[in-house]
């Protein structure tokens, strides 16, 4: 019979042993580890993201005798964002009495809109200096969320609600594309922080945390990463390289001409014979239309051997790693105004050891 003495030195022992469990990580619990390791580099990206503090440009523009529709801008965000934001175009552009439009650019926004304008029946000739996998898009991570798309007080509320519109518009498209053909799927992301996590991804009563999936502040024995806060939700994930090699062939199949042209001028753009045009050039609209707010921020990314077991990503103040099919992906900088396309290699150096140091100290 336990004596009420021996009964508290029994439920002093549980409790020991229950904290020591709820500290150690459950092995169920375990992710396996990236393994960091120059010799598993396959190669270092660098892009340009096309960055406007107020965010992207939708916008319609008299044209000479012709409608430009502007659709550029997305910094951090223009996977996430192309469809929504062409949708945003289209709702400015598109007219039921003209069959035949122009879309300047090959990236995830020109493609995008060409086939949104295509499913309404449309006649698209789409121009661009530069065709995947030769594209800014094909550099991209690509997590499925609109992140350093713009500088909060730059920003005018008006924007703000495009910014939603667009996100909820692309959201339910990407998910239609869930699946092998146009490389997107689901995968679950950890924010690792020595602080209690409060505003990523977005705050509790932002509209922007609708669209963030089966978030959990995760306790220490639910997970073997070297940091004391870890936050789990699930974003879908595009595999750039597949995802716009399918999207430039379902535009051709679907009827376009594509042309591969630089264009020098405003005026060159002009004389195109179409009578309405969408410009999706990125970073490129600023010299051609004059738009001194757009920027480059460039990044880096470290792209290592693929590791099938690696089906997650982390996002930490180290850099991020997104684990995809076709390589681990480590970034990422966010150098405004910087516009070489070289690597840099203190900060790749940077990157990889700021990764070691997190998945070498797994448990
Ligand atoms: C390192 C890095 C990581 C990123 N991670 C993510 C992420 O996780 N999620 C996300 O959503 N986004 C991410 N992005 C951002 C994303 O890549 C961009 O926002 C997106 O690619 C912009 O698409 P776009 O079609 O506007 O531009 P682009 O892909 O640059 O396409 C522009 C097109 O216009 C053409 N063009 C430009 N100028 C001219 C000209 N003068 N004449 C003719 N054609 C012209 C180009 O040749 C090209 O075909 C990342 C970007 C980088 C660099």
């Amino acid at each position: 019979m336990h004596t009420r003495r021996t009964m508290m030195a029994l439920s002093g022992a549980g409790l020991a042993s229950a904290c020591a469990s709820l500290r150690t990580p459950d092995p169920r619990n375990r992710l396996p580890p990236v393994r960091v390791d120059e010799a598993r580099i396959i190669r270092i990206d660098v892009g340009l993201r096309p960055f406007r503090p107020s965010g992207f440009r939708v916008e319609r523009e008299a044209f000479g005798d012709k409608a430009l529709i502007h659709n550029y801008g997305h910094g951090g965000g223009g996977i996430t964002l192309s469809w929504g934001t062409a949708k945003l175009a289209l709702d400015l552009g598109y007219d039921s009495s003209i069959s035949e439009y122009a879309v300047l650019g090959c990236g995830a926004v020109g493609l995008a809109t060409a086939r949104l304008l295509q499913e309404r029946g449309a006649k698209v000739r789409l121009y661009a200096r530069a065709l995947p996998p030769n594209t800014t898009s094909n550099v991209a991570g690509a997590q499925w969320w609109p992140a350093s798309v713009y500088d909060y007080s730059a920003t005018t509320p008006d924007y703000r609600a495009q910014h939603v519109e667009a996100s909820r518009f692309a959201f339910r498209r990407f998910q239609s594309l869930v699946g092998d053909a146009y490389g997107v799927e689901w995968e679950k992301n950890y924010n690792l922080a020595s602080r209690p996590i409060t505003s990523y991804p977005a705050r509790e009563d932002e509209p922007m945390r609708q669209f963030v999936i089966n978030q959990r502040d995760l306790l220490p024995h639910e997970h073997n990463f070297p940091r004391p806060f870890v936050r789990e939700f699930e974003t879908m994930m595009i595999e750039t390289p597949l995802y716009l090699r399918r999207m430039e062939a379902d535009v051709r199949l679907a009827g376009a001409e594509i042309v591969v042209r630089e264009f020098s001028s405003a005026a060159e753009i002009q004389a195109l014979p179409e009578r309405v045009i969408f410009n999706c050039t990125g970073l490129g609209a600023g010299a051609l239309f004059g738009d001194a707010e757009i920027m480059p921020a460039r990044g880096q990314l470290v792209i290592l051997l693929p590791q099938p077991e690696i089906a997650y990503n982390t996002i930490a103040r180290e850099g991020y790693m997104f684990g995809r099919r076709d390589g681990v992906v480590l970034g990422g900088t966010f150098e405004r105004g910087e516009w070489s396309l070289e690597p840099d290699p203190t900060d790749i150096a940077q990157i990889i050891a700021g990764h070691q140091s997190i998945f070498s100290a797994m448990g």
